[in-house]
């Protein structure tokens, strides 16, 4: 037997699985998730756009293919939105008149917590939905890592009114950064309005370094 490598091939699955899942397009608007993850990225999203890198392609890949085949065809892809922010989540089931959000990751369900990023998202969403509860249906990838086979884990998020407003104060005044970034045509300073570990793999790190070193940012 002999094998040989294919690139060639390998990129064309890699286009395929990014125009299937629309990867590479250019998001319009400000999404709540643009206003919870890093504004320096979310600016150079908006004003010098590059395209996600070929590990980017295959992690989204997976999360969407993932829960594209644990959502059943008549499930719905409902917009909200409040104060110029969209809400739309992109896996969502609805039983009754509950909506459960379906969200996969490689993270062990051992840790048993969820991620801060995922928490002001959710508040998010309840402020924009009205409600207080919210229905999250976690589909761990890898368990427990030991052995690695996937676990489902349901779960009701409740939180109190005032959290909820808190949370949406601080994403108002984030989208409020953005927007004077965007009009004052200088990006958000690096790191200072992101979470540590979006930077280590992040397209626009080098540009976030030559900021640094050169010290040009609002
Ligand atoms: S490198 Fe870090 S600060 Fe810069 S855009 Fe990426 S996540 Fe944001």
């Amino acid at each position: 037997m002999k094998r040989i490598h294919n690139p060639e091939i390998e990129q064309y699955a890699l286009t395929h699985l990014s125009d299937l899942y629309n990867i590479r397009q250019q998001r319009q608007g400000i999404h709540l998730s643009t206003v919870i993850y890093c504004l320096t990225r979310a600016y150079f999203d908006f004003t010098q756009y590059i395209q996600p890198t070929e590990e980017e392609v295959m992690l989204f890949a997976l999360g969407y293919g993932l829960q594209d085949v644990l959502t059943p065809q008549e499930a719905e892809a409902p917009v909200f939105e409040k104060d110029g922010i969209t809400y739309s989540p992109d896996f969502m089931l609805k039983m009754d008149d509950t909506y459960f959000e379906i969200k996969t990751t490689r993270m062990s369900i051992d840790k048993g917590y969820l991620p801060d990023t995922w928490i002001e998202y959710i508040m998010g969403g309840c402020y924009i939905r009205d409600i207080t509860e919210y229905e999250l249906v976690v589909l761990y990838m890898m368990g427990n890592w030991k052995p690695p086979f996937p676990k489902i884990y349901a779960e009701t998020l409740k939180f109190d009114q005032e959290e909820i407003l808190e949370n949406w104060n601080r994403i108002v005044t984030r989208r409020n950064v953005l927007k004077g970034s965007l009009n004052c045509k200088q990006p958000p300073a690096p790191k200072l309005w992101c979470k540590e570990f979006e930077c280590k793999y992040c397209r626009y790190k080098i540009v976030c370094d030559a900021i640094e070193i050169g010290g040009t940012s609002g």
